[in-house]
């Protein structure tokens, strides 16, 4: 068989996906690979493909005990003999995974990095046949990746113990230049093949919302993703909980994850969610790592992460199955400051030194900024991401928030005299520069005690936009902030003036500003893509077969996605096969999930076609 067979055989898909092949090739010849693809991309194919081809075994090392379960579960589920050591298994689990290991009973053998350098692991190693080391999320061997984990840098030693150095192909979705040198160096791969493909991931629409209330908003989302997955981020715990509590009591059928739960809880909540048995997760990122559920069908960020790579990570979960899929980003003036807060809570890794902390802290910073541009931009939100990713793109992808979004042109020529007016009043009276919040309030003409005691009431522009709402009084700021005619003292946190300001104050200058006009289609976020496949999808016998899929899922005890994708699903109810043969054809069906479904499906399409 060659690749292609299996392919077609076990995974039952036709054509391979961007870089895929090359990367499947390289490591068929014996070379080694540094592969760099989005989530979703289908960077598991790469060394399960070539595991099928090679002689011996595949050592798979990862990083999450809960993303190797999943692994292991689909790979079975197509027919491929596979296992995962971690520390979840019992004693007598081990036994038999290691007895096995050494009768050759599998390809496949997912491995936690803590585990490699364990006797009994080592050992047992040096006597298998590995044909090659697969190193997923390799990321995580780099000090400057988004997730160093110390125990990634015991695969060098690893692989010095074995009798033959085995193939060395490396995977990852996050690209920096420095942290693919150094994920090349420390593996010590041998002329890899480098392979980046695109990062871009068509299927998903972007759009950033300022509702001026999110969680009204989130409401008005869940209506449009009704019977959906998705997964809702919120920075803190707090954010969690009150976001959480409210769904339930709308009804919806919601759960949560954050570090404050106890272990057994969150764990609970996570199986509840990846196995459909609730739609929605509030979560912190500690979230997401590691869950491979494909079925995402949205996620909505109820703050602003801290910076693009981070967003871009926890968006592109939606979509794993190439299916439409909605990343929604809420922004608000409070985002900024929460973000800033979190930035100074010092980090966990005590193994960098006091330069490279300071260093990862001006990184950290100049990452924040990059976020908070992507929130106010009114530009093409897809080519934002690709640009921060040094991918080229077209200047519009009509699949986003703001090419969906026709901007219009305003005159703010007064309030921009009014603010830039109120800051230099504000330093005139005090004798010091303010904050943004002061210069809000008084131009809101605010009864605070604070402003008050501080004669501010007297100065001529307090109250003179006592009409505006605050929240676009700030956006006011923001923008003329962008534009260079303010700018934020670093040090002390307050406003002032710009020399250009002068043009605004003294010289008349004119200036506009763009705000949003109704997005011409709203209501339908997810259409814009495979717009084909949506007319042929028979919607009711869609659901027939979800239903049918979710039954199944509950007999067999695994997550509806390992039995179909929904992908695999919608493919089904455009064809509605009744033979089996046909039933082969659909995309995702390989010859052991035939053989497994093929009689309850095809019977359920025949039942369907007679009512
Ligand atoms: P990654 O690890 O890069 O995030 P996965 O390997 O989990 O992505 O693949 C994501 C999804 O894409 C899976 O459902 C997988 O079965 C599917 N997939 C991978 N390769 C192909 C392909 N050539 N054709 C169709 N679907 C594919």
């Amino acid at each position: 068989m060659d690749k292609y067979g299996v392919l077609n055989k076990y995974y039952g898909y036709s054509n391979f996906r961007d870089g895929q092949e090359e990367i499947i090739d390289a490591i068929l010849i014996g070379r080694d690979a540094l592969a760099i693809m989005p989530t979703g991309g289908g960077k598991s194919l790469c060394y399960q493909i070539p595991a099928m081809l090679m002689p011996g075994i595949t050592v798979v090392v990862s990083p999450l005990i809960s993303l190797m379960k999943d692994q292991v579960m689909a790979l079975k589920n197509i027919g491929i003999p596979a296992a995962y050591i971690n520390s979840t298994l019992t004693y007598e689990q081990h036994i038999k995974v290691y007895n096995n290991l050494k009768n050759g009973v599998y390809k496949i053998v997912y491995v936690a990095p803590e585990r490699l350098d364990t006797e009994g692991f080592a050992d047992l190693a040096s006597e298998l046949d590995i044909s090659l080391i697969a190193v997923d999320e390799a990321h995580c061997i780099s000090q400057w990746g988004q997730d160093f984990r110390p125990s990634y840098l015991k695969i060098v030693d690893f692989m010095l113990h074995l009798r033959k150095r085995p193939v060395i192909a490396a995977f990852t979705a996050t690209a920096t230049q420095t942290v693919r040198d150094d994920i090349s160096n420390i593996l010590k791969l041998s002329n890899p093949i480098n392979i980046t493909t695109g990062f871009d991931r068509p299927n998903l629409n972007f759009e950033v919302i300022t509702p001026k209330n999110k969680l009204k908003e989130i409401h008005h989302i869940l209506l449009e993703h009704q019977g959906k997955s998705g997964i809702i981020y919120c920075a803190t715990r707090n954010n969690v909980e009150k976001v959480c509590d409210e769904l339930q009591l709308l009804g919806l059928s919601v759960t949560r994850y954050h570090a404050g739960l106890k272990d057994s809880e969150r764990k609970q909540n996570q199986e509840d969610f990846i196995y459909d048995k609730r739609q929605i997760m509030v979560a912190t990122n500690a979230f997401g790592m590691g869950i491979n559920k494909s079925n995402v069908s949205f996620v909505i960020h109820y703050n602003m992460p801290l910076s693009l790579e981070a967003y871009y990570q926890e968006a592109g979960r939606a979509g794993r199955d190439g299916e439409p899929a909605d990343c929604i980003l809420l922004f608000g003036i409070g985002d900024v400051a929460t973000a800033t807060r979190l930035l100074q809570i010092p980090g966990s890794n005590d193994e960098l030194t006091e330069a490279q902390r300071e260093e990862l802290s001006i990184r950290d910073l100049s990452r924040l900024n990059k976020m908070i541009d992507y929130c106010k931009t009114t530009k093409c939100l897809r080519g934002e991401i690709l640009e921060h990713f040094g991918q080229a793109h077209a200047q519009r992808c009509e699949n986003c928030g703001n090419c969906r979004t026709q901007f219009k042109w305003r005159d703010i020529t007064t309030e921009a005299q009014m603010v830039l007016s109120c800051v230099k009043r504000l330093y005139t009276k005090l004798g010091y520069y303010t904050g943004k919040g002061t210069v809000v309030n008084t131009l809101h003409g605010s009864k605070s005690s604070r402003l008050l005691d501080l004669g501010i009431d007297e100065i001529k522009t307090y109250g003179i936009m006592s009409s505006v709402p605050t929240m676009q009084i700030r956006e006011l700021i923001d923008y003329l902030e962008d534009n260079e005619y303010l700018y934020t003292d670093t040090l002390y946190k307050t406003i002032r003036l710009t020399d250009k300001a002068k043009e605004i104050l003294f010289d008349n200058k004119h200036i506009e500003m763009p705000y949003k006009d109704m997005p011409k289609n709203k209501k339908v976020r997810t259409n814009t893509f495979s717009v084909e496949q949506y007319l042929k999808t028979d919607e009711n016998l869609y659901e027939v077969l979800r239903q049918l899929r979710y039954e199944i899922s509950q007999r067999e005890n695994i997550p509806a996605y390992i039995v179909f994708s929904n992908a695999s699903l919608k493919d089904m109810s455009s064809k509605k096969p009744t033979t089996y043969e046909e039933f082969l054809n659909v995309t995702g069906v390989g010859e052991v999930k035939a053989e497994r479904y093929g009689e309850e499906f095809i019977k359920a399409v025949k039942t369907y076609m007679k009512s």
